[in-house]
């Protein structure tokens, strides 16, 4: 596995490689890798030539300084992870190599809605951020194909319309969320729960579950009302649980609105913030296509 640090570094890599004629996919990260992150390296090693991964804990996208500082960082083990899962390049760079002085690298897109509600509202700045580093890393691996995850549904949506807008040739994949034995979702922030609170959390994922199977018999507002009210009898800080369409993300008020559909959650569990959805309804080519993905 290559290590850059530097952009142009890694651009006349890149730029060599691909005029041998390889294909580049391309898994930005923020480090602390588990195995949900393992699964965006281990697709786009099955789809490209050269998978390259960057670790940047990008501090544009955090609102909060506190949240920025207990960011987990673990380099040491994400490399060894990275290298035993077949990784070509690693892009380790530093805040003034993706925000040097004398670059423009904000963004003026309009997301419509798309970035106002749920992680939107709980969160002011958080997507403009994440919508700069992403359009930055973009520039400067130029791949074919962009590995994220829809474990970050909200984020995933939001840079499928920041491709469309910019009119980036890039495709964008979507990959299954990986979750621990108990349904929890993993997450970088997951070491940071005490043994006790790890173990309740994985009541996000059951009343996610629960919605999905109660689709159709009990209203959106039912299934939210409920599901709320356990999180907070769990002593868990619940910000939303909202049923939204899995394409503009506004809330739906009956079953049959929409041929796609998303539950999307965030909890204070303790100190720590978790985010998490499932797919309750969703058009018929795109379930053929998260059955691939799963296979
Ligand atoms: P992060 O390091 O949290 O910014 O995540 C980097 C990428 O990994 C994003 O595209 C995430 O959606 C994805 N990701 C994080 N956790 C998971 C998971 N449990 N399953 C699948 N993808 C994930």
């Amino acid at each position: 596995m290559f290590l850059f640090k530097h952009v142009n570094d890694l651009r006349r890599y890149l730029q060599s490689e691909r005029e041998k004629g390889k294909t580049i996919g391309f898994a930005p990260t923020m480090g602390a890798l588990h195995q949900g992150h393992i699964s965006l390296i281990q697709l786009s090693r099955q789809e490209s030539d050269i998978t390259v991964c960057s670790i940047f804990v990008n501090p544009t996208q955090f609102n909060e300084q506190n949240d920025l500082d207990k960011y987990p960082r673990t380099p040491e083990m994400d490399i060894e992870l990275l290298a035993v899962a077949g990784t070509d390049v690693l892009f380790f760079p530093g805040v003034e190599d993706i925000y040097p002085a004398n670059l423009e690298t904000r963004l003026q897109l309009d997301f419509g809605s798309l970035d106002k509600v749920m992680e939107g509202g709980f969160r002011p700045g958080h997507f403009a951020g994440m919508a700069q580093v992403v359009n930055r890393l973009l520039g400067i691996v130029e791949p074919q194909k962009l590995y994220m995850g829809q474990k970050d549904y909200q984020q995933l949506t939001i840079v499928r319309r920041m491709l469309e807008l910019n009119h980036i040739p890039t495709e964008l994949v979507m990959c299954p969320t990986v979750r621990e034995e108990d349904g929890l979702a993993m997450s970088s922030r997951n070491i940071r729960l005490s043994p006790e609170e790890r173990s309740q959390a994985s009541l996000i994922y059951r009343l996610l579950a629960e919605a999905r199977d109660l689709m159709g018999e009990k209203t959106p507002a039912d299934i939210q009302a409920n599901a709320l009210a356990q999180l907070k009898a769990q002593g868990f800080r619940p910000e939303y649980f909202e049923i939204v369409d899995g394409r503009t993300l506004l809330p739906v008020q009956l079953f049959d609105e929409s041929d796609f559909m998303v539950a999307c959650t965030a909890v204070w569990v303790g100190n720590v913030r978790l985010i998490d959805n499932m797919v309750l309804k969703q058009p018929e080519m795109q379930e053929e296509q998260t059955q691939e993905w799963e296979a």
